[in-house]
């Protein structure tokens, strides 16, 4: 994989430590459009509050968001992080938002893509309602499959015959990140991205908050209310918060050492 973390890359922001890319919607998939011409192999990731939460304490989920070509804010969290860090994000890049983009992105420039993950029939759904989206798309493949290595071998065989240029994972944090990680260069893929729960909504299997509570960056409480078993994934948002206020101020610190004022 190509770890293109500082060649040609835009303004990132570090939250946590990891970086964030500070790119919108369209600059997002003109960027991916820039890495599927690099002819190497790129991972992208769309990190959130609970996401720089586990990296905290998974090594190797932290060092794969820190590898990665492309960091989206996809949380309310993140974004509003990388405003208290002085490098605005204009909004939130999340995976459902983004695919429609990509999707179009795709048809026009003939990149197959291939959807893996979900429960069975989910990401076929997901692709036609992408095809309905942006005609001419070619899907080259849909798998459910699952992220535990006795799968791999099977997964990676559809993959050989499919051929995709792009390839898109929801197994959901951090399995699908960590399974791009290890299998990447096991493909020919060129651009790969876990996607969470993007395929649900697609499928219309889960519906999306509101507009308004989206833009509030108050998503989460409606996914919280749908699916009231996320409480315990929730509680990475107070851990989340603290532990930013904990980086600011040690960055205000270091900036008044710094003898800036
Ligand atoms: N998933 C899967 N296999 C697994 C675990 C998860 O296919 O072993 C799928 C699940 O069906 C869902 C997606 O991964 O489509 C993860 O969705 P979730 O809403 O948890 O992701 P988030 O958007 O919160 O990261």
């Amino acid at each position: 994989m190509a770890h293109t973390a500082t060649d040609a890359t835009p303004s990132r922001v570090a939250v946590l430590g990891v970086p964030v890319d500070c790119l919108s919607l369209s600059e997002t998939v003109d960027r991916i459009e820039h890495l599927m011409a690099s002819g190497r192999q790129h991972q992208i990731v769309t990190v959130n509050p609970e996401f720089l939460v586990a990296a905290r304490y998974h090594r190797a989920f932290r060092a794969v968001l820190r590898r990665a070509s492309l960091a989206t804010a996809d949380g309310a969290g993140v974004v509003l992080a990388a405003r208290l860090l002085g490098r605005p994000v204009r909004g939130r890049v999340t995976g459902a938002d983004l695919l429609p983009l990509l999707a179009e992105r795709c048809a026009l420039r003939g990149w197959g893509v291939f959807f893996l993950g979900a429960a069975p029939g989910v990401a076929a759904l997901a692709a036609a309602a992408l095809q309905q989206h942006a005609p001419g798309l070619r899907v080259a493949g849909v798998w459910s499959g699952s992220p535990v290595l006795a799968d791999e071998p099977a997964i990676l065989e559809h993959l050989r015959l499919a051929r995709p240029e792009v390839l898109l994972v929801a197994y959901g944090a951090p399995q699908q990140d960590l399974w791009i990680a290890r299998n990447l260069t096991r493909t020919s893929v060129q651009v790969a991205m876990g996607v969470g729960g993007a395929f649900d909504f697609l499928a219309g299997r889960k519906p999306r908050a509101p507009r308004l509570l989206r833009q509030a960056g108050l998503e989460w409480i409606y996914r919280l209310w749908l699916e009231p078993w996320r409480y315990k994934r929730m509680l990475a948002l107070p851990a989340f918060v603290i532990l930013l206020a904990r980086d600011l101020l040690a960055q205000r610190v270091l900036y008044r050492h710094g003898g800036h004022y």
